[in-house]
């Protein structure tokens, strides 16, 4: 799987985000775009803030900053370190464990954990772009016996439903999630998620998906022990998933999270907006999302 991200060399990046000033600059041209609305009351008018990029409504005075209300909000990263790791985790190839970014930029490996959390946050997919055309579902369990590099410890196994899209004899995109169960329950909500209703959709006869020919119409369910030959790519995607994530990470706990990061990448393999710009843009229209959240 060779993938060139279309993306800022570091070079290009550095000269561009020397220092915080420009960093916050950056931030408050994203977040507040032509115009001004405050979070406070609407009013539409501000000024400066205190000397930064902070902007201060003219009419209930509140002052506001380029991170508050974002995944920036009291990020414990100074910001100029958190566009690293954003550079970082958008155009490496395979993406960055906590570790080596803490190694990298001189932090704490626990506070790179935490703000990459928030950043994997911002990889979940916006499912405004359902699949078309040539789609394949089907269940797989990380962790526990199937896999035992992953989970020992945890000693739990978790279902995943997977999808992709096939284009030619490769694959356009992937989109997973962790379920409970594999009742047609979960597998409708996911599919009706990510699934664009005419697509031509194939499974394999788990009757977890009887029925769900009413939602899509073209859905094909074949045999179960045809599925190996039957589902070439399908397969090869799940099996290149999990020997990733036994590369970064070794417990199916924030497995979903795992996956969003994997489908983020995978899914801008070929795309010509820089993935950078596209994540930045994500870090900021997304609410925050703390400590709290995370670990629950
Ligand atoms: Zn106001």
């Amino acid at each position: 799987m060779e993938k060139r991200f279309n993306s800022l060399s570091l070079f290009e990046f550095q000269t561009q985000f020397p220092d915080e000033d420009k960093c916050r600059e950056y931030l408050a041209n994203l977040k507040w775009q032509n115009e001004f609305k405050c979070s406070k009351c609407g009013h539409g008018r501000y000024c400066g803030g205190n000397g930064t990029y902070d902007r201060q409504c003219t009419s209930c005075r509140y002052i506001e900053s380029p991170t508050a209300g974002t995944l920036f909000h009291k990020s414990k990263v100074p910001i100029l370190k958190a566009f690293y790791i954003i550079y970082y985790l958008s155009t490496s190839k395979n993406g960055i464990s906590s570790t080596e970014l803490s190694r990298k930029l001189a932090l704490r490996q626990k506070t790179c954990w935490l703000f990459k959390q928030k950043v994997m946050k911002a990889m979940e997919s916006s499912q405004n772009f359902p699949m078309e055309g040539k789609v394949d579902v089907d269940e797989t369990y990380v962790g526990g016996q199937d896999d035992q590099a992953i989970g020992r410890n945890e000693g739990k196994k978790k279902i995943m439903v997977v999808a992709i899209e096939r284009k030619g004899k490769g694959v356009s995109r992937m989109y997973g999630r962790v379920i409970e169960t594999a009742s047609k329950k979960n597998l409708k909500k996911f599919m009706g998620e990510h699934i664009g209703k005419q697509a031509q959709v194939r499974t394999d006869g788990w009757t977890g998906y009887k029925g769900l020919e009413s939602e899509f119409p073209k859905l094909t369910r074949e045999k179960s022990e045809k599925k190996g030959k039957n589902f070439p790519q399908l397969h090869r995607s799940i099996m290149m998933f999990k020997a990733w994530l036994r590369g970064v990470h070794h417990s199916v706990h924030y497995l979903q999270a795992y996956v969003n990061e994997y489908t983020y990448r995978f899914n801008r393999h070929k795309m010509k907006e820089g993935i950078f710009e596209n994540l930045m843009k994500r870090m900021v229209s997304k609410p925050p999302y703390p400590y709290k959240l995370i670990i629950s």
